[in-house]
């Protein structure tokens, strides 16, 4: 199992980052993607993956920084020849968002133009997602994988579900949180797993700044805490993902963050703060990722 990690950042768009994104490749080179933020499908090329090649898709909640790309990702399937409808497993509303994307849609123009060509009138079920939406315990299971999910802390659930997953393959299990604060499904969920890929959005610091401005409702996982649910759930390794822009040294993030971060404490520097305060209570190996990181299984 090959864990290729295709967008690293947060709700910013971010030069260094894309957004959410996670692409699973079996053995048997049968791919699973686990969110889809902007820019993963060009990274997702550049990962040697043809977006007509992944049949399935998980979108842990609907965040724009989850779901920004899937239009993209699906239309690039539609054009490069997918056959059959990308499986879509999501929280409710993902069946009201794909059912406004394509015929009928934001992307009605595009679909109707494109469709006049004979080649893409062959395969025009890749533009009709086959949407699944969730409930904890088993989403989805075919011959290959068991993908499991369970609720975690991130919005409001009467606003909008999130979910954390764990997918079994290969005789290997790997955990997703999605965007959560710490929670114990995350833990039960990650139990003992051979990799946990978690999001770790933004330093101490920025936490205690956003605590005393009040900016936005705090509902990510601190580095420490971090650490602490890596330690229980005796991950054998973890990703650290889902970065909120605080090592950026991008003046126009800078000037947007203003309202958001302490921008003056902003820099590469934080990224070794985040390390010491996992490391406080996780001594296992440690993966702070990258757009186009790979991990192996
Ligand atoms: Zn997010
Ligand atoms: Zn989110």
């Amino acid at each position: 199992m090959k864990i290729t990690m295709l967008g690293t950042g947060a709700a910013f768009v971010d030069p260094d980052r894309a957004q959410s994104g996670v692409l699973v490749t079996l053995d048997n080179g049968r791919h699973y993607l686990f969110d889809c933020g902007a820019g993963i499908t060009r990274n997702m090329v550049r990962a040697n993956v043809s977006p007509a090649d992944v049949p399935f898709v998980f979108l842990t909640h609907l965040h724009h920084d989850h779901i920004c790309d899937f239009p993209l990702f699906t239309i690039t399937g539609w054009m490069w020849n997918r056959q059959g409808s990308p499986i879509v497993v999501g929280p409710k509303g993902t069946k009201d968002f794909c059912s406004r994307l394509f015929e009928g849609g934001a992307f009605h123009t595009d679909y109707e133009a494109r469709s006049h060509y004979p080649a893409r009138q062959r395969n025009l079920e890749a533009m009709k997602p086959d949407v699944r939406e969730c409930s904890p315990g088993i989403a989805y299971q075919d011959e290959h994988a068991t993908i499991t999910c369970d609720w975690v802390e991130h919005i409001p659930r009467e606003v909008s579900e999130c979910f954390g997953v764990r997918m079994e393959a290969d005789g290997k299990s790997v955990a997703f949180s999605g965007d959560t604060a710490p929670c114990e499904a995350m833990v039960k969920l990650a139990a003992g797993a051979d990799l946990l890929v978690h999001e770790c959005t933004f330093p101490e610091a920025f936490i205690e700044h956003r605590k005393k401005t009040g900016v936005g409702i705090f509902a990510h996982t601190s580095p420490t805490e971090l650490g602490i649910i890596a330690k229980r759930a005796g991950v054998k390794a973890l990703v650290a993902t889902h970065f909120g822009h605080f090592e950026s040294t991008s003046p126009v993030i800078k000037n947007a963050g203003k309202l958001h971060f302490p921008v003056e404490l902003m820099g590469p520097q934080l990224m070794d703060d985040v390390v010491r305060d996992i490391r406080k209570n996780y001594a296992g190996p440690l993966h702070i990722a990258h757009d186009l990181m790979r991990v192996d299984l």
